[in-house]
């Protein structure tokens, strides 16, 4: 794959190519549809009705000014995300800091931690500020959390981390409840967009590797042009793609697969890469080995909500504690609501006023001011997911091999963007490896 990221001819299409189709268009999708459409015939199949990644954004404003706000909004960092940047870098998609700060409030209460992310100095640090100060709870975050950051990058290098779940882990050491339930909890089903259950099953070297490879010190990014510009570069390459399609069946003939489509269509390829969530798999792929269909049932999902809308309500109760990202935490929810100040993150032209966008709304928006819904269905980590990820690995090294699994839930870590690009390198690798039809 280094060949294929690093040599500038492979912007050049082969005459002599393998025929693959990619089913699914989220970033797995179309990094593999940027690395292999270099040499290959490339022909994308996506059920939404345009290409996946930048399917669901929307218009903010009009006229020149107007700029698309990505559902849901995407940030990344350097250290976490080396597969990625290595294909923005190449496909030259730019990307620029992002002020992340953000805010933790009880649901109706005040607000009782911050931390700042700011551009010019790029780190992020918990800061206090009016009444937060004189706060016990503050203090408690602030204290265990510069704890954590001594500690857990040191035991996660001399391998205690190994086999520990993140509840675990922090019960272990004993940091405050205030801590777990208040910060570590709120902001890993945030970024996991999943249930505060399932983040304690995360193993605690995945949590722990991406809050501590540099994210306080880098700060975090977005893409400079958005999802709709990484999704026309990276699908620069490609023969042929085919939106509102959804594969209904998929069938291994030999060394050619056939892929069946909602419109009726029926065409063979050398490859087939599937790079839609885990659990579409056994849905379309005919004949399943035991072994396959063990590792591709193993991933769970969860579903979340996004709503871009323009009520207050969603945010802080005082506009001056309103932060780029503000976290809400209830008792009652089993997963926090985070609301993001588009103000704040995008150049969104003064006339539009304030808009927001919340992940998994704990109150509902007033319907008047709701913009755009979407929903999505994230992998969840656990020991299990870690474990099947290898056997997956294991899988894709079968001589023979034709058809191919990719996405955020295919490579050990956090299903980010990270996980999705590296997973689809890990495949246009193995697949150039197999190549054409004997
Ligand atoms: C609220 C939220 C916030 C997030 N924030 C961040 C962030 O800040 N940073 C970050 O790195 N990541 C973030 N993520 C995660 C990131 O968006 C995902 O990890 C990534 O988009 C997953 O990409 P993927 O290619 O694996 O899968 P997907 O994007 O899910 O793509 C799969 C595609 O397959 C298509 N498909 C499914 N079945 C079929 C079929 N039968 N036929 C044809 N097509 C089919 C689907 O329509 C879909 O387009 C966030 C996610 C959410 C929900």
């Amino acid at each position: 794959m280094r060949r294929l990221l690093d040599d500038p001819r492979c912007f050049r299409k082969s005459d002599f190519g393998m025929r693959i189709a990619i089913i699914g268009t989220g970033i797995g999708g179309l990094s593999a549809a940027w690395l292999l459409g270099a040499e290959h015939e490339v022909s994308l199949y996506e059920r939404l009705p345009s290409l996946g990644m930048a399917a669901h954004g929307i218009e903010l404003g009009d006229g020149p000014d107007r700029v698309r706000a990505d559902v849901p909004l995407r940030v990344i960092y350097e250290s976490y995300y080396p597969s990625l940047m290595a294909l923005y870098r190449q496909a030259e998609i730019e990307t620029t800091p992002v002020d992340y700060s953000g805010s933790f409030a009880e649901l109706g209460g005040p607000t009782y931690f911050r931390y700042r992310n700011r551009l010019r100095g790029r780190s992020s640090l918990p800061y206090l500020w009016g009444r937060e100060a004189l706060r016990p709870t503050t203090w408690q975050i602030v204290r265990d959390l510069a704890r954590f950051y001594l500690r857990a990058p040191r035991d996660l290098r001399e391998g205690r981390l190994e086999g520990a779940t993140i509840g675990d882990y922090l019960a272990r050491e004993g940091y405050s409840r205030l801590f777990v339930e208040r910060f570590v909890l709120p902001t890993f089903a945030a970024i996991g967009t999943c249930s505060y259950a399932s983040v304690r099953d995360y193993p605690a070297r995945v949590i722990v590797e991406y809050l501590t490879k540099g994210v306080l010190l880098e700060g975090v990014r977005r893409t400079v042009r958005g999802a709709d510009h990484v999704v026309a570069r990276l699908s620069s390459r490609i023969r042929e793609s085919h939106c509102g399609v959804s594969i209904d069946r998929l069938e291994r003939l030999g060394d050619e697969v056939e892929v069946l489509g909602s419109d009726g269509s029926r065409r063979r390829f050398d490859h087939v890469v599937v790079a839609t969530q885990a659990s579409q798999v056994l849905k379309f792929l005919v004949d399943p080995t035991p072994t396959e269909a063990r590792v591709l049932e193993s991933f769970r999902y969860e579903r979340s909500r996004v709503v871009v809308h323009r009520d207050t309500d969603l945010a802080p109760a005082r506009r001056k504690d309103w932060a780029p990202v503000n976290f809400f935490v209830s008792d009652l929810r089993d997963r926090p609501m985070a609301t993001i100040w588009l103000n704040a993150v995008l150049p969104v032209p003064a006339g539009v006023g304030d808009v927001f966008q919340t992940w998994n709304p704990i109150v509902d928006p007033k319907p008047e001011t709701v913009m755009a819904n979407a929903e999505f269905d994230r992998p969840v980590v656990d020991a299990e997911s870690d474990r099947v990820v290898g056997e997956m690995d294991r899988l894709h090294a079968e001589p023979g091999r034709r058809v191919w699994s990719c996405g955020s839930y295919a490579r050990r870590g956090a299903p980010l963007l990270e996980s999705a690009a590296a997973s689809a390198m890990a495949v246009a690798q193995r697949l150039e490896a197999a190549g054409p039809v004997a």
